[in-house]
């Protein structure tokens, strides 16, 4: 592998490569719905989603969210509850907290007009590098750089640079060519064409180099070896939890809890679930939990199963159906889990967070991915 760089490429090969690739950009640009504004709070909102999640994925969400939420000041305004419940199913749900603080930073401290420098966007919650370049460069023309995963890949096979991306030393050589590359001139365009280059050719397991504009300028490609750029991830383990969810029917009605402050998808909702250790037993442990919630549940029914993947968690899912037969007081007893509780996949149970709706209102709320899982298989049981 090539070492890190200490120098910027030569100022010809910039100039060709930045040449080529707006070029490229102007005719092959897809059509994406925040492509065609300069507002930054809606370019905000896409890059904050576009973090860890497909454009295609991306693309409801994003058009749902900018019509209920169409200004910094209604995201500003709007209950964190209508904000979870637009996100649900996007994952990573802190990026939603995150980008309505933002929001409210934006109201409150800048008379609701976005800081119009890369680095005065930093100074916002939850902006990093990589967004505060994006805003600043596509809404306001700011030459400032910007490196995501996409722009790594291409940048560590054009110039051949080896080892571990996310090493301190590769991320500031990295950071340096990006700066080298953007032009005066639309360097929004320039970054976009950046990152559209990553996502769509030169793609990490099967580069189509045959159609790349910049396939002269690219060392990796010359030198025959762009299969050794960049070097792999190390890819972390796997977690396999068991997880025993339940719905407890009053009547009409089903039990829902809310995740706790300070817990994983904090804010949104879900059934009453556990997670079981290897040789628990499903239907006692969501006794015992339904007992620290103050409900005494019986008539339990497998409904089906089903798995499901959290970051790194592989979870297998069981869901049941039970009838609460009376209300009691919450006891404090614990239920075996597997993970810490700031890592629990289950939602960690407030008895004062239980409450129960009408089944035709559930719906409404924001449930997590997991969450509605388990409920389509409630309302469509199999194995
Ligand atoms: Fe990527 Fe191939 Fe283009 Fe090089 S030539 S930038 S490896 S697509």
């Amino acid at each position: 592998m090539s070492p890190v760089p200490e120098s910027t490429p030569p100022a010809a090969t910039l100039a060709r490569i930045r040449h080529a690739l707006l070029a490229w950009f102007a005719k092959e640009r897809r059509d994406l719905p925040w492509r065609r504004t300069k507002d930054p709070y809606r370019i905000l909102v896409s890059e904050v989603m576009l973090q860890q999640t497909r454009v295609e994925t991306v693309i409801p969400y994003f058009e749902r969210f900018v019509q209920r939420f169409p200004t910094p000041q209604a995201l500003a305004a709007a209950a964190a509850d209508d904000v979870l419940a637009h996100w649900a199913g996007l994952g990573y749900y802190r990026r939603a907290r995150f980008l309505k603080a933002a929001a409210e930073a934006v109201v409150n401290e800048h008379g609701g007009n976005f800081p119009r420098t890369a680095q005065a966007l930093r100074e916002l919650p939850g902006i990093g590098r990589y967004t505060a370049g994006a805003v600043a460069s596509i809404a306001f023309s700011e030459r400032t750089p910007l490196v995501d995963g996409n722009v790594a890949r291409v940048l560590s096979r054009l110039f051949r640079i080896g080892g571990d991306l996310r090493s301190k030393d590769t991320e500031q050589a990295l950071w340096r060519i990006a700066d080298a590359l953007v032009p005066a001139m639309a360097p929004g365009d320039f970054n976009q064409a950046l990152m559209e280059l990553g996502a769509v050719v030169c793609t990490p397991a099967t580069p189509r180099c045959g159609s790349c504009p910049v396939a002269k300028e690219c060392q990796a490609f010359e030198h025959r070896v762009v299969e050794r750029f960049p070097l792999p991830k190390k890819r972390r383990a796997t977690i396999p939890v068991r997880l025993a969810s339940c719905v407890i029917v009053d009547d009409s009605r089903i039990a829902v809890v809310r995740r706790a402050p300070g817990t994983r998808m904090a804010g949104l909702h879900d059934l009453p679930a556990v997670e079981l250790a290897e040789d628990s037993d499903a239907t006692v442990a969501l006794s015992n939990l339904a007992q620290r919630l103050g409900l005494v549940v019986v008539d339990f029914e497998r409904l089906g199963a089903a798995k499901h993947a959290i970051t790194h968690h592989q979870i297998a899912i069981e869901v049941f159906r039970a009838r609460l037969r009376r209300r009691t007081k919450p006891s404090r007893g614990s239920t075996a889990t597997v993970n810490e509780p700031d890592r629990r996949i289950a939602a960690e149970p407030d008895p004062e967070g239980i409450v129960f709706v009408e089944a035709f209102a559930l719906d409404g709320l924001g449930f997590s991915a997991l969450g509605k899982k388990a409920l389509r298989l409630a309302r469509t049981p199999n194995d």
